[in-house]
């Protein structure tokens, strides 16, 4: 009961620690890693069952079988018997332990290695189906679980030497304890007695050993645990921070530059950006320009390495992280869209005291209230049990999930990649009635004549800005050239 209730604070601290970790932490780890690290939370329970119930047992029960060997024998034969014991741990620690605590990091390392293999396939199975590559994966996941089995069986092998070894090592300690008593002329009585005590010392010390190793393995995965709690979100409120309160939505990059944790190149170089409130505008640009770095920035899941960021008149570093997140809302270039939750759960994730109309409004204003009440269960449709969502239909409701946050920031991750053209003129016409401050970025620059102003950035530098008929009329100009290749 106590075990489960300690387990089950790790794991919760340990899960509400991870979500709370940076993007840094996020760009640095795959998902098995991360899920590992989680469960290692289990190891407590290993930890605490081990020594309380197995372990220290052990050892009382050893010292006890230890004092009635002094009381029956006297101190010579328990001297005997105590330094034979280090003598059999110590030599089990140099020829076992000590190989199984080696052997351990390739084990979690080809563990981790089978579920990356297997993660990967399940997870990009359409690729994996369509690329022809199912033979090519089955290949990768029996190469891992073939190395993975390996060590697990070496890791075995050990141990069963370990304890045929071990067992030899204690009749030999037997045989000359017996030899000293019956040299000393010791009764059959007492000779008998120790020939039935036997048995129950030898066993607890077989079960030491392996005790002790499991022990120490639980706590190295406890040490990992707890190195994982140790490490700080690097992006947090500063100590002064402050709620933003209500503002008009002007957005300001001064002279910003950045660059990824570990790259040597400047992601963004001095960047200068001033956005009037209620205003529209876009980034376009090559990709690996740094469009979705620049709007990550704003949404301060990254803090610039020089210059500053500020919403109206605040430096967002001075802003409360929850207070900044619900100014904005936010639209991501990939569907985040979470499947087995209901539509309703969807749309109101983030936002939980809308009212149905509100979002029926906000459905029908992006179009894709039709598809949602083509089901039968309407908003309570089961995402991809009840009702499928092409990639476009997806964006659709990413969209209407931002807009009914009601923010009067908007930022938007290309959000019509996948749309047609006619949805996508429709959905920049309502974007533009909204009456907030939208900054975007876009690859596909035909809905851009409506924008107020659109940045051409080029490896991190702001090249071009203006209006497009501004731009259009800049000759050998980088939009210019862009919007030619993409209209033709
Ligand atoms: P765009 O949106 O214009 O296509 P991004 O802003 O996504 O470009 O990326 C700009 C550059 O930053 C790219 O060269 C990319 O390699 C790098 N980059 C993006 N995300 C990360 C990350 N998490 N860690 C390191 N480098 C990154």
């Amino acid at each position: 009961m106590v075990t489960r209730f300690w387990i089950s604070q790790v794991r919760k601290a340990a899960f509400s620690h991870t979500l709370k970790l940076s993007s840094d932490f996020y760009s640095q780890k795959d998902l098995p890693e991360i899920i590992r690290i989680i469960h290692t939370a289990d190891s407590l329970s290993g930890v605490l069952d081990l020594s309380l119930l197995e372990f220290l047992p052990t050892l009382a029960r050893l010292a006890a079988a230890s004092f009635a060997i002094y009381v029956k024998f006297g101190a010579f034969i328990f001297c005997l018997a105590i330094s034979g014991s280090i003598v059999y741990l110590w030599l089990d620690n140099h020829a076992f332990h000590n190989n199984l605590k080696k052997t351990e990091p390739e084990r979690r390392c080809t563990d981790l290695e089978l579920s990356r293999a297997t993660n990967q396939a399940l997870e990009k199975h359409i690729i994996v189906e369509l690329f022809n590559t199912i033979t090519y994966h089955i290949g990768i996941y029996e190469h891992a679980l073939d190395a993975h089995l390996e060590t697990e069986s070496r890791w075995s092998q050990v141990a069963i030497y370990r304890s045929i070894s071990l067992q030899r090592l204690q009749r030999g300690l037997f045989f000359a304890i017996s030899m000293i008593l019956t040299h000393r002329g010791t009764s059959a009585e007492d000779i008998i007695f120790l020939t039935l005590y036997w048995p129950t010392i030898a066993g607890h010390l077989s079960r030491l050993p392996s005790q002790y190793t499991r022990l120490h393995l639980k706590f190295t995965d406890l040490k990992c645990l707890l190195a994982h709690l140790d490490i700080k979100p690097t992006i947090k409120d500063g100590e002064n921070a402050c709620d933003i309160g209500p503002i008009n939505g002007r957005i300001t990059f001064s002279d910003v530059s950045f660059r990824y944790l570990g790259q040597k190149k400047e992601t963004l170089k001095n960047v200068c950006i001033s956005i009037r409130p209620r205003t529209t505008v876009a980034l376009v640009g090559r990709s690996g320009s740094g469009k979705s770095t620049l709007l990550e920035l704003l949404l301060r899941r990254y803090d610039v390495n020089s210059g500053s960021i500020k919403i109206d008149s605040q430096d967002i570093r001075e802003l409360t992280l929850d207070s900044l997140r619900k100014s904005i809302a936010f639209v991501p270039s990939k569907s985040q869209i979470f499947h087995n939750w209901s539509i309703w759960q969807n749309l109101t994730y983030g936002s939980f005291d809308v009212h149905f109309e509100a979002i029926t409004e906000v459905c029908c204003a992006v179009g894709i209230h039709d598809k949602i009440s083509s089901s039968s269960k309407q908003y309570e449709s089961i995402v991809g049990r009840d009702l499928n969502f092409s990639d476009g239909e997806m964006q659709l409701l990413e969209i209407a999930r931002a807009l009914i946050r009601k923010a009067r920031i908007l930022v938007l991750d290309e959000p019509t990649s996948s749309l047609d053209a006619d949805t996508e003129a429709m959905i920049f016409e309502m974007l533009g009635k909204l009456n907030i401050t939208i900054f975007m970025s876009a690859n596909r620059l035909s809905s851009l004549k409506r924008v107020d102003e659109i940045i051409v950035l080029e490896q991190g530098v702001i090249k071009e800005r203006g209006n497009h008929n501004e731009l259009m009329e800049t000759h050998g100009g980088v939009y210019q050239r862009l919007y030619s290749q993409w209209s033709e």
